[in-house]
Protein backbone atom coordinates (compact mmCIF):
# COMPACT_ATOMS: atom_id res chain seq x y z
CA UNK A 1 0.00 0.00 0.00
CA UNK A 2 1.43 3.43 -0.97
CA UNK A 3 0.83 6.55 2.00
CA UNK A 4 1.27 9.66 1.37
CA UNK A 5 3.32 10.43 4.87
CA UNK A 6 3.57 14.45 4.98
CA UNK A 7 0.93 17.01 3.67
CA UNK A 8 -0.39 20.03 4.67
CA UNK A 9 -3.97 21.97 4.49
CA UNK A 10 -5.56 25.21 5.22
CA UNK A 11 -7.23 23.58 8.22
CA UNK A 12 -4.46 23.53 10.05
CA UNK A 13 -1.41 25.06 8.87
CA UNK A 14 -1.37 29.02 8.23
CA UNK A 15 0.69 28.56 4.70
CA UNK A 16 -1.39 27.18 2.67
CA UNK A 17 -5.15 27.57 2.07
CA UNK A 18 -5.49 23.82 0.26
CA UNK A 19 -8.14 21.75 0.72
CA UNK A 20 -8.31 18.58 2.37
CA UNK A 21 -10.61 16.62 0.21
CA UNK A 22 -8.92 18.19 -3.03
CA UNK A 23 -5.23 16.64 -2.02
CA UNK A 24 -7.52 13.37 -0.98
CA UNK A 25 -8.85 13.51 -4.62
CA UNK A 26 -5.56 13.75 -5.84
CA UNK A 27 -4.15 11.02 -4.27
CA UNK A 28 -6.70 8.97 -5.30
CA UNK A 29 -6.85 9.75 -8.45
CA UNK A 30 -3.36 8.33 -8.52
CA UNK A 31 -3.85 5.47 -7.15
CA UNK A 32 -2.41 6.23 -3.63
CA UNK A 33 -3.80 3.79 -0.55
CA UNK A 34 -3.80 6.39 1.60
CA UNK A 35 -2.97 10.30 3.08
CA UNK A 36 -1.81 11.66 6.39
CA UNK A 37 -2.11 15.30 7.17
CA UNK A 38 1.09 17.27 9.21
CA UNK A 39 -0.08 20.08 9.98
CA UNK A 40 2.48 22.38 11.49
CA UNK A 41 2.43 22.43 15.30
CA UNK A 42 -1.63 20.89 15.13
CA UNK A 43 -3.21 17.66 15.12
CA UNK A 44 -6.66 17.59 13.80
CA UNK A 45 -9.66 16.83 15.84
CA UNK A 46 -10.35 13.10 15.11
CA UNK A 47 -13.68 13.62 14.37
CA UNK A 48 -12.97 15.72 11.24
CA UNK A 49 -10.64 12.74 9.96
CA UNK A 50 -13.62 10.77 10.38
CA UNK A 51 -15.99 12.73 8.61
CA UNK A 52 -13.30 13.05 5.66
CA UNK A 53 -12.93 9.26 5.52
CA UNK A 54 -16.39 9.13 5.28
CA UNK A 55 -17.20 11.57 2.58
CA UNK A 56 -13.88 10.04 0.30
CA UNK A 57 -14.15 6.46 1.57
CA UNK A 58 -10.55 6.29 1.64
CA UNK A 59 -7.74 5.68 4.48
CA UNK A 60 -6.95 9.03 6.08
CA UNK A 61 -4.89 9.57 9.09
CA UNK A 62 -4.07 13.00 11.05
CA UNK A 63 -0.37 13.41 12.46
CA UNK A 64 1.37 16.68 13.06
CA UNK A 65 4.82 18.32 11.99
CA UNK A 66 6.28 19.50 14.89
CA UNK A 67 8.91 22.82 14.60
CA UNK A 68 11.00 21.29 17.90
CA UNK A 69 13.31 23.90 18.69
CA UNK A 70 15.94 21.49 19.28
CA UNK A 71 15.70 19.41 16.31
CA UNK A 72 13.92 21.22 13.48
CA UNK A 73 11.34 19.47 11.95
CA UNK A 74 9.58 16.14 13.53
CA UNK A 75 6.67 14.15 12.06
CA UNK A 76 4.23 12.82 14.73
CA UNK A 77 1.57 10.08 14.79
CA UNK A 78 -0.34 8.55 17.06
CA UNK A 79 -0.90 11.54 19.12
CA UNK A 80 -4.30 12.70 20.07
CA UNK A 81 -6.21 15.70 18.47
CA UNK A 82 -7.36 18.57 18.57
CA UNK A 83 -4.20 19.87 20.29
CA UNK A 84 -2.18 22.69 18.51
CA UNK A 85 0.82 23.66 20.40
CA UNK A 86 2.03 27.04 21.77
CA UNK A 87 5.34 26.28 23.89
CA UNK A 88 7.07 23.85 21.43
CA UNK A 89 8.45 20.35 23.06
CA UNK A 90 11.84 19.24 22.42
CA UNK A 91 12.39 16.38 21.16
CA UNK A 92 12.68 14.53 24.08
CA UNK A 93 10.02 15.77 25.03
CA UNK A 94 7.85 14.81 22.16
CA UNK A 95 9.55 11.74 22.59
CA UNK A 96 8.26 10.88 25.62
CA UNK A 97 4.68 12.34 24.89
CA UNK A 98 4.97 9.88 21.82
CA UNK A 99 5.68 6.63 24.13
CA UNK A 100 2.63 7.59 26.24
CA UNK A 101 0.26 7.48 23.27
CA UNK A 102 2.09 4.97 21.62
CA UNK A 103 2.97 7.25 18.55
CA UNK A 104 5.89 7.53 16.25
CA UNK A 105 8.32 9.91 15.21
CA UNK A 106 10.05 10.40 11.71
CA UNK A 107 12.78 13.16 11.53
CA UNK A 108 11.40 15.46 8.43
CA UNK A 109 13.35 16.60 5.58
CA UNK A 110 17.28 16.64 7.29
CA UNK A 111 18.95 17.94 4.45
CA UNK A 112 16.80 20.84 3.55
CA UNK A 113 18.71 23.92 5.15
CA UNK A 114 22.04 21.81 4.87
CA UNK A 115 24.73 22.89 1.85
CA UNK A 116 25.28 19.60 0.12
CA UNK A 117 27.79 18.34 -2.72
CA UNK A 118 26.56 17.64 -6.07
CA UNK A 119 26.71 14.30 -6.49
CA UNK A 120 27.65 12.16 -9.30
CA UNK A 121 28.70 9.01 -7.52
CA UNK A 122 29.20 8.35 -3.41
CA UNK A 123 32.56 7.80 -3.56
CA UNK A 124 33.58 11.13 -5.07
CA UNK A 125 36.14 12.83 -2.29
CA UNK A 126 33.53 15.65 -1.89
CA UNK A 127 30.70 13.38 -1.77
CA UNK A 128 32.01 11.19 0.44
CA UNK A 129 33.43 13.83 2.66
CA UNK A 130 30.05 14.79 3.13
CA UNK A 131 28.34 11.59 3.73
CA UNK A 132 31.03 10.78 6.88
CA UNK A 133 30.34 14.04 8.52
CA UNK A 134 26.91 13.63 8.01
CA UNK A 135 26.95 9.92 9.40
CA UNK A 136 29.06 11.44 12.49
CA UNK A 137 26.24 14.38 13.34
CA UNK A 138 23.19 12.15 12.41
CA UNK A 139 21.15 11.76 15.76
CA UNK A 140 18.35 9.41 14.60
CA UNK A 141 18.22 7.05 17.75
CA UNK A 142 15.31 9.69 18.81
CA UNK A 143 12.93 9.18 15.79
CA UNK A 144 11.77 5.99 14.52
CA UNK A 145 12.09 6.49 11.03
CA UNK A 146 13.71 9.52 8.89
CA UNK A 147 11.81 10.92 5.64
CA UNK A 148 14.02 10.22 2.75
CA UNK A 149 11.46 11.07 -0.05
CA UNK A 150 10.38 14.35 0.14
CA UNK A 151 8.32 15.98 -2.45
CA UNK A 152 10.31 19.76 -2.08
CA UNK A 153 13.43 17.87 -1.58
CA UNK A 154 16.37 18.93 -4.48
CA UNK A 155 17.04 15.40 -6.19
CA UNK A 156 20.66 15.45 -4.25
CA UNK A 157 19.34 15.47 -1.25
CA UNK A 158 17.27 12.76 -1.66
CA UNK A 159 19.97 10.67 -3.47
CA UNK A 160 21.62 11.68 0.43
CA UNK A 161 19.60 11.10 2.64
CA UNK A 162 18.74 7.77 1.19
CA UNK A 163 22.67 6.35 1.26
CA UNK A 164 22.99 7.99 4.76
CA UNK A 165 20.06 6.12 6.40
CA UNK A 166 21.39 2.93 4.04
CA UNK A 167 24.91 3.54 6.17
CA UNK A 168 23.58 3.81 9.59
CA UNK A 169 20.67 1.32 8.57
CA UNK A 170 17.86 3.16 9.29
CA UNK A 171 13.86 2.83 7.89
CA UNK A 172 13.17 5.43 5.62
CA UNK A 173 9.47 6.98 5.03
CA UNK A 174 8.03 9.24 1.96
CA UNK A 175 5.73 12.13 1.88
CA UNK A 176 4.86 15.43 -0.24
CA UNK A 177 4.73 17.94 1.70
CA UNK A 178 2.32 19.46 -0.45
CA UNK A 179 1.25 22.65 0.05
CA UNK A 180 -0.93 22.95 -2.93
CA UNK A 181 -2.12 20.62 -5.47
CA UNK A 182 0.03 20.63 -7.58
CA UNK A 183 3.01 19.48 -4.94
CA UNK A 184 0.48 16.74 -4.27
CA UNK A 185 1.06 13.04 -4.44
CA UNK A 186 4.66 12.65 -5.84
CA UNK A 187 6.29 11.00 -2.77
CA UNK A 188 4.59 8.34 -0.50
CA UNK A 189 5.76 5.57 2.02
CA UNK A 190 5.25 1.87 0.67
CA UNK A 191 3.79 -1.08 3.14
CA UNK A 192 4.07 -4.16 2.74
CA UNK A 193 0.40 -5.42 4.61
CA UNK A 194 -2.72 -3.84 4.37
CA UNK A 195 -3.14 -0.84 6.22
CA UNK A 196 -7.36 -0.14 7.33
CA UNK A 197 -7.11 2.35 10.40
CA UNK A 198 -4.51 4.23 12.73
CA UNK A 199 -3.86 1.14 14.59
CA UNK A 200 -3.06 -1.03 11.52
CA UNK A 201 -0.91 2.57 10.47
CA UNK A 202 1.44 2.67 13.66
CA UNK A 203 1.75 -1.05 14.48
CA UNK A 204 3.40 -1.29 10.51
CA UNK A 205 5.25 2.03 11.62
CA UNK A 206 6.23 -0.02 14.76
CA UNK A 207 7.39 -3.26 13.17
CA UNK A 208 9.30 -1.33 10.65
CA UNK A 209 7.31 -3.05 7.42
CA UNK A 210 7.45 0.01 4.95
CA UNK A 211 10.17 2.08 3.44
CA UNK A 212 9.64 5.37 1.50
CA UNK A 213 9.48 5.93 -2.18
CA UNK A 214 8.60 7.93 -5.54
CA UNK A 215 7.31 6.52 -8.75
CA UNK A 216 10.69 6.94 -9.80
CA UNK A 217 12.26 4.75 -7.32
CA UNK A 218 9.51 1.84 -7.32
CA UNK A 219 9.72 1.80 -11.07
CA UNK A 220 5.87 3.07 -11.49
CA UNK A 221 4.47 5.23 -14.46
CA UNK A 222 4.39 8.83 -12.91
CA UNK A 223 1.02 9.96 -12.98
CA UNK A 224 1.88 13.37 -14.02
CA UNK A 225 2.71 12.76 -17.39
ZN1 LIG B 1 9.04 20.74 7.41
ZN1 LIG C 1 5.83 19.95 5.99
Amino acid sequence: MLIDMHNHTGWGSGDTHQHPSDLIERAKLWHLDGICFTEHNFVWDSEKVAMLREKHNFLVIAGAELDTPDYDHVLAFGLPGPRRWSKLPTVLELRKLADEHGGVLVRAHPFRKVSLPYVDSFVAPEVAKFLDWACAEAVYDVVDAVEAFNGLARPRETLLVNELCRRLGKRTTGGSDAHRLNEAAVCFTVFHGTIRDDHDFLEALKAGDFHGGDWESEGLPDPRY
